[in-house]
């Protein structure tokens, strides 16, 4: 069994909050929200974090970045703004070593960030 946590979530061994699917890509809500939407779009496959991708990978990138304007506004968020943040490495702030875009909206986000 995989101890990858967004791995046990692609493939609905471990629960979560699913938004929306195929078979390449996950949508699902954050455990721990840091704003009124807070959502987060993973690949299926195992891709540790952003420097991981080869040009193989291309499509799969823009594809998650099509859905989440599609799930931005799906969620409301079209006409107010939103984030979207790819945590890379240990300075990037990456917690889950699983790629993983978060979408943030639904209130101002400050800048810069911490
Ligand atoms: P990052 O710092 O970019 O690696 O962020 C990891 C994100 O995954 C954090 O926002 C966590 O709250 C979120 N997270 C961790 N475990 C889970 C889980 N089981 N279900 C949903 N979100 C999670």
């Amino acid at each position: 069994m995989t101890h990858c946590i967004f791995c046990r979530i692609a493939t609905h061994e471990a629960p979560a909050q699913i938004i929306w699917e195929d078979d390449e890509v996950l949508v699902f809500h954050d455990i721990a929200p840091q704003a009124p939407v807070h959502i987060l779009i993973i690949p299926k496959e195992h891709l540790e974090k952003l420097d991981e991708m080869q040009t193989d990978h291309q499509h799969l990138l823009g594809k998650m970045l099509f859905i989440a304007k599609e799930q931005a506004a799906t969620l409301g968020l079209k006409n107010k703004g939103y984030r979207l943040v790819i945590n890379t490495g240990r300075e990037g702030g990456q917690a889950v070593y699983h790629l993983h875009m978060h979408i943030l909206g639904g209130r101002p986000l400050r800048w810069p960030p911490g």
